[in-house]
């Protein structure tokens, strides 16, 4: 299995006149080979009502975060994060799938233990681990989103694991 160290939070950044498209892995797959790529750079896409659809095969290098791709796994949501939020079903269904990746690349116990460690991040935060040392190349993007809270997210995660069976809403 390969090495993955972080799973990395994205958006399509796919809208226009202030509403996000529900994106499929379809549509990107086109736009990353548009640009010279051999398919789809992320490793899945969670639709509008929470569907997951596979992206790049996780055992292959993705391509979404320049310099950082060879030890990380990327789920891109559909629409546009700086348009609108994550619908209550992609949240929910992004929650559990970095929840099922964190216990498959055995990322869990320094997920809980290291919160500041940014195992879970949305891209943008590659900047903070540019400050860090421990990336070598910044982004301008806000992906995934100005609507996106990654702390949010990541107090949902660890609630999630610290109590399984709390629901992941409310
Ligand atoms: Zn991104």
């Amino acid at each position: 299995m390969r090495r993955v160290e972080r799973i990395v939070w994205h958006t399509a950044a796919h809208g226009r006149d202030g509403q996000a498209f529900d994106t499929t892995a379809a549509q990107i797959d086109q736009w990353h080979r548009e640009r010279g790529w051999k398919e789809i750079g992320y490793n899945v896409v969670i639709r509008f009502d929470g569907t997951i659809e596979p992206g790049r095969d996780p055992e292959k290098i993705p391509a979404a975060v320049r310099g950082l791709n060879e030890t990380t796994y990327h789920l891109c949501f559909s629409g546009h994060g700086d348009i609108a939020p994550l619908t209550p079903q992609q949240l929910e269904s992004g929650v559990r799938h970095t929840i099922e990746m964190l216990q498959r690349y055995g990322l869990v116990e320094r997920f809980l233990a290291e919160p500041e460690a940014l195992i879970v991040m949305g891209h943008r935060e590659v900047n903070e681990l540019v400050r860090r040392g421990l990336a070598p190349i910044p982004t301008t993007k806000s992906c995934p989103g100005r609507l996106v809270n990654m702390d949010m997210v990541r107090k949902l995660i660890r609630a999630h694991l610290v109590s399984p069976r709390r629901p992941l809403s409310g």
